[in-house]
């Protein structure tokens, strides 16, 4: 990045195919908009940035773009070093929030722009626009305005036009946040779609924390200008680092406690047994309402509650209760009144350690 400025490694050097950032540092006066961020992203793997307003991932994106230079930093892309490279230049493209069309072309012409401005023979452009929007499902609406298209159609249209230009890289700038909520969850199976079938290493910024994990290989959580943690979404959901990710990814039971023993705590539900010894003196525990056993519980970890509030959600109850407060997830069933006396117990293998 600036410290390299003009270094563009060849291809066939140590750096591994897909995208390596090590080391980021970005400031905006006092404020450290990236606190040595390092990340790498595997050729093909859809990736996604997730995190709070302000938590440095636009600025991230930018400098990948080239739209931003980095204080401090690399970053290698398809095993070469590209700081140095313009954006223009970069093998990268970007679908922006906004999706940036040009509303005055065809839907035809939007997609073709990039190829005609490389002055590729018209037979390969016809040829290649009708693949990228077949893969994206636009065929027959080649010739549509695009003031004439829904906005699902217009993001379809942007994604098209940057994977028609072939990039090791495409970033994706929150492309759904102009979508209606039931519009959006189509738009994201189908986005995972076509990554897995055009296999183009995909980078998603997202504030959206179910968006990340319906569509992405690997997440990596922002908090601060720092990756908190980063992994598949299956691990980040049931095995969160901190509390900050614990939270940030969906609800989660926060329970401080003291240790006792090599795998038992202590805390405002008495002594509890954990599958792994604990790695402080005192932390905090983390469970998922959805994890609590209420229909069968085991001996260990058992508790006698009284329900104190129960709100129906269509698909299950989330229900609260004392000595507590615990938040359950429970099926729709059975309706559990307040006052209900229950037995619960909170299995170990979902009792989790946060390191902070
Ligand atoms: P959002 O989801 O709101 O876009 P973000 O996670 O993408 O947030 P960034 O846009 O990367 O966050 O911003 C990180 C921090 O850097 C924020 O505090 C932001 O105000 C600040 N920042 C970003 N760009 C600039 C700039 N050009 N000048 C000054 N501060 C900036």
């Amino acid at each position: 990045m600036s410290e390299r400025s003009g270094s563009v490694s060849e291809p066939g050097t140590d750096e591994p195919p897909g995208l390596v950032v090590r080391g980021a540092r970005k400031r905006f006066g006092e404020l450290v908009a990236l606190d040595d961020v390092s990340l790498t992203v595997e050729a093909g793997e859809f990736a996604t940035l997730l995190g709070p307003s302000g938590c440095g991932k636009t600025t991230l994106l930018r400098i990948l773009a080239g739209l931003e230079l980095a204080d401090a930093g690399q970053v290698s892309l398809g095993g070469r070093i590209i700081d140095g490279l313009p954006a223009h230049e970069r093998p990268v493209n970007t679908v922006f929030q906004s999706y940036a069309l040009f509303p005055h072309l065809n839907v035809f012409d939007n997609v073709a722009f990039g190829l005609r401005s490389r002055r590729r023979p018209k037979d390969e452009i016809d040829r290649e626009v009708a693949e990228v929007l077949a893969l994206v499902r636009l065929d027959g609406l080649d010739r549509r305005r695009i003031e004439q298209l829904s906005g699902g159609q217009k993001q379809r249209v942007a994604l098209a036009r940057a994977l028609v230009n072939e990039p090791e890289l495409l970033l994706l700038d929150e492309p759904m946040s102009a979508l209606d909520a039931k519009l959006r969850s189509e738009v994201q199976l189908e986005l995972r779609r076509v990554q897995r079938e055009h296999g183009t290493t995909f980078l998603l910024v997202t504030h959206d924390q179910d968006e990340a994990m319906t569509v992405s290989d690997r997440i990596f959580v922002m908090h601060g200008g720092r990756i908190e943690q980063s992994g598949a979404p299956s691990e980040i959901y049931e095995r969160p680092r901190t509390r900050f990710v614990a939270e940030f990814l969906g609800a989660a039971n926060l329970i401080p406690v003291e240790r006792i023993g090599a795998n038992e705590v202590s805390g405002r539900f008495g002594r509890l047994v954990l599958d792994a010894p604990a790695p402080w003196e005192s932390g905090t525990l983390a469970i998922r309402p959805e994890r609590i056993r209420i229909d069968d519980p085991s001996p260990v970890n058992r508790l006698r509650v009284t329900v104190t509030d129960a709100v129906f959600r269509g698909d299950h109850v989330d229900v609260t209760v004392t000595p507590g407060p615990l938040r359950v997830r429970v099926a729709p069933a059975a309706p559990i009144e307040p006052g209900t006396t229950l037995d619960l117990s909170l299995p170990p293998a979902h009792l989790v350690a946060l390191h902070g």
